[in-house]
């Protein structure tokens, strides 16, 4: 809509200034035409008045010579002189004649006596009588005079001439009528409409004679009464005039006029002509510079709408539209540089969508594209009546891996996993599987048209093919991997769901160590409960549920308390009393244990000042995991805490589980050794039930071994569990570590370990796990009772 009225505005805009500038310069014209027009007719009528003017001195001076020569006339001068009848008939004669041949329509002879002799009409004389007599002195002296008279209203140029032999002896008067005769001769020479008239003292016009029909006559004197001034204009029966009044003469009152006229219209008519031609020429220039104008503006608007329009497709993601313009003006370049963008976009779009649905180090799908194809084939499947089966892989000890050997290695080792699994695809012929890595170690495999069986098997080759170690710049690693399993329609219905389960099962694997675990249900509610158990973990964070308690480490050869081990209890609002074995492996898992270690310090530390406050001196046990062995900020962290609660490093004892060390032996040394030199004692829990090797165990800055309650509790029945505990008591000594028996249920148990020399005992037969606030009391009880010293009494 808007390029049409960009088009629309550039049409208007050029036909405006086109017509505003045309119908200007017209006016322009037409004035100009107009006053040169006026100019030229008002020169014609000054020049119409010359040439009237002269035809009357023309007149005159015929008149007079005529007049002249009647007075020369011998036989005329003697038939004056004479006073015979004869002669009388003679002059009349002669008078005629004469009169005649110069167009006179009066002659006659005026005697000495100044009376009317001779004259050849007699009625005009008597109108000429009074003027005429006069003229006569004036003639005598000036040898012939001329004058105007009107004489019914009608003009008429009289000569008075004396007759002379020698004396005047009379006068010979000639009168000329200023008639049609004279208006006509002055309109054939000048083209100029003539009009004679007389006007009587009542300001009454008479027409004499015009060149103008009769009608225009009759309208000319009905307008003349008003007229002023020498020059107006009239309207002559439709036609416009400009005219000109010129005085012939005055008579007794009366005025004889001549009036000169020239019709605007035809004095304009070439004039008008060309102007016709000019607005001719004005419209057809519009007509031109509007096409023009629609073409121009059309050439401009329309390859901007194609340009609009192809930005509309590339907005929709059309990239094949081309912005068809062609031209070397600025809006061809426009058109160039918009192909070149949509090129540009689209390359980039190609590259984002390779980043976006490929993983650009394995070049295999990422877990966007992996989901469109599991949705297509589901799709498919559904259609087919076909089931599909889809395997999560994750990767073990990948992390370790990563951090230990660096993320070049940790990328080469993932591409080395990816070729792989299309390799154990391709030998399979298991043609339409999709390998997708799904970020990190996670990898999965789409199986379209499988059953269970089929992805089962499947899954166990994985895993073998894995089994094989891994070799890498000279280098040979172990990976194994944990994959889950969940097909469409079994399991669930669309992708998302699928990856989901797949992931549940995937994680149940791990856990338990199971190569392959196939989804159910049972897993999935376990797994859902963990989530909200995270935030119930939180919560009870936030809202103090977490309490401190404590069991004492008896130094088993003289029954002095030694130290306590810090044990966290949860009491939830609702569950009431919750034990660590049910919430701490998963806090390890999630990561949520690091929060855990902290409080828990953090009240040891508390718990060991106001001890040490209240004159009990010993040593705290705290429990790590791997993941807090992981974090290397955590000896600044303890350090921190310490220093709050102005406790040394020395009283206080953290146990490790061998687990924790081996899975990450480096990382955790590293940590193990700052602790160490921190000054806090190193304690290897749950001794004997990890796969730890004496070769770290030598590395290690430990101080303590401690054996795992499962050897001890029944070690006073079982000679098995006996020898165990006896060697491994033994094995400490010789690695100068102090040994500590937990689990110790029974006075019988207590007196087996002192003798083999175990140093310190804990157990439910010196005290269950205490409330932390008790401790003080407790310590103090036990050490008014006889255990203190019985045992070593004995
Ligand atoms: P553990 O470190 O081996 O702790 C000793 C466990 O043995 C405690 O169980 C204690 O109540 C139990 N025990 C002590 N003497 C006897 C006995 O004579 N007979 C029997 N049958 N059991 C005895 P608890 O408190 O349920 O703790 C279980 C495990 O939870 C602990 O094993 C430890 O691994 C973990 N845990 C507890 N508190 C914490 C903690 O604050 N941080 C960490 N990371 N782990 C903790
Ligand atoms: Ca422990
Ligand atoms: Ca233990």
């Amino acid at each position: 809509m808007r390029f049409r009225s960009l088009e629309s505005r550039i049409v208007t805009l050029f036909l405006v200034l086109l017509v505003v500038v045309q119908v200007v310069g017209l006016l322009v014209i037409q004035r100009g035409i107009n006053t040169n027009a006026r100019n030229s007719i008002s020169a014609e009528l000054v020049n119409g008045a010359k040439v009237f003017s002269r035809l009357l001195d023309q007149n005159a001076q015929n008149l007079r010579s005529g007049a002249r020569l009647l007075t020369r006339d011998a036989g005329f001068l003697s038939a004056v002189g004479s006073t015979d009848e004869d002669d009388r008939a003679t002059i009349e004669s002669v008078l005629a004649n004469h009169g005649r041949r110069i167009k006179a329509s009066l002659s006659m002879l005026i005697n000495a006596e100044r009376k009317v002799t001779a004259s050849t009409n007699n009625e005009q004389s008597a109108g000429l009588e009074k003027m005429v007599f006069g003229m006569l002195d004036q003639a005598e002296q000036a040898d012939g005079a001329i004058g105007i008279a009107i004489v019914d209203r009608r003009p008429y140029q009289v000569v008075v001439m004396p007759v002379k032999a020698p004396i005047t002896i009379g006068w010979v008067v000639m009168a000329f009528p200023i008639d049609e005769r004279l208006a006509r001769e002055m309109h054939e020479i000048t083209s100029l409409q003539t009009t004679i008239l007389t006007e009587n003292a009542k300001g009454g016009w008479l027409p004499v004679a015009s060149t103008l029909p009769a009608s225009a006559v009759a309208s000319m004197t009905s307008q003349m009464d008003g007229a002023s001034g020498e020059v107006f204009d009239l309207n002559l029966g439709g036609d416009r005039y400009s005219v000109r009044m010129m005085r012939i003469g005055e008579d007794d009152g009366q005025r004889a006029v001549v009036v000169l006229g020239r019709s605007i219209d035809e004095a304009t008519a070439e004039y008008a002509r060309l102007e016709r031609w000019l607005v001719l020429l004005t419209v057809a220039g519009l007509l031109v510079s509007a096409v023009a104008s629609v073409l121009t503006a059309k050439r401009i608007a329309q390859p901007l709408t194609e340009l609009a329009g192809t930005a509309k497709r590339l907005e929709q993601g059309d990239y094949k539209a081309q912005a068809d313009v062609r031209g070397e003006d600025e809006i061809g370049a426009l058109a160039v540089a918009f192909n070149t963008m949509r090129d540009g976009i689209a390359k980039r779009e190609q590259e984002i969508r390779r980043l976006a649905y490929w993983d650009p180090l394995t070049n295999l799908p990422n877990r966007a594209q992996f989901l469109l194809l599991l949705n297509d084939s589901i799709e498919l499947a559904r259609k087919r009546g076909e089931s599909i089966y889809v395997l999560m892989m994750d990767l073990d000890r990948f992390k370790h891996v990563n951090d230990v050997m660096g993320h070049s290695f940790g990328d080469a080792l993932l591409k080395q996993v990816a070729g792989r699994l299309l390799h154990q695809l391709a030998n399979r012929r298991h043609t339409a599987a999709q390998v997708a890595r799904l970020g990190g170690d996670e990898f999965a495999v789409l199986l379209p048209g499988a059953d269970l069986d089929h992805a089962i098997v499947i899954a166990a080759e994985i895993l073998r093919a894995l089994e094989t170690p891994l070799s890498l710049d000279e280098q040979t690693v172990d990976i194994g991997a944990g994959i889950g399993i969940a097909g469409f329609p079994e399991h669930g219905q669309d992708g998302e769901a699928l990856l989901s389960m797949a992931e549940v099962a995937m994680y149940d694997a791990k856990q338990r160590s199971e190569g392959a675990v196939v989804y159910s249900s049972e897993i999935d509610k376990g797994s859902e409960q963990s989530l909200s158990l995270l935030t119930e973990l939180r919560h009870a964070l936030e809202r103090n549920e977490f309490r401190l308690w404590v069991q004492p480490k008896i130094g088993l050869g003289n029954g002095h308390v030694i130290g306590a081990e810090a044990l966290v209890r949860w009491v939830h609002p609702v569950r009431g009393n919750v034990f660590p074995d049910q919430f701490i492996p998963f806090a390890e898992q999630t990561g949520f244990i690091r929060v855990l270690t902290q409080w828990v310090l953090e009240r040891s530390a508390e718990l060991c000042h106001e001890l040490a406050m209240r004159g009990i001196h010993i040593k705290i046990s705290v429990n790590l995991s791997t993941r807090d062995l992981l974090d290397q900020e955590l000896p600044f962290k303890f350090a921190g805490i310490f220093a709050r609660h102005q406790v040394s490093p020395g009283s206080f004892c953290l146990e490790i589980t061998e687990s924790a060390i081996m899975d990450d032996p480096v990382r955790a040394q590293q940590t193990l050794e700052r602790l160490h030199a921190m000054g806090c004692d190193l304690s290897i829990d749950d001794f004997g039930t990890g796969y730890s090797s004496l070769a770290y165990l030598k590395r290690l800055p430990v101080d303590e071994l401690k054996i795992d309650k499962s050897f001890v509790l029944n070690m006073v029945e079982d000679v098995g569990d006996a020898k165990i505990v006896r060697s491994t008591i033994d094995l400490g000594h010789n690695m100068g570590l102090r040994v500590v028996a937990e689990g110790v249920e029974s006075r019988e148990a207590w007196d087996m370990l002192a003798r083999l020399g175990c140093d310190q005992g804990q157990g439910y037969f010196m005290s269950r796990p205490i409330a932390a606030d008790q401790l003080a009391g407790w310590v103090e009880t036990w050490r008014a009772s006889t255990h203190a010293t019985a045992t070593f009494a004995e």
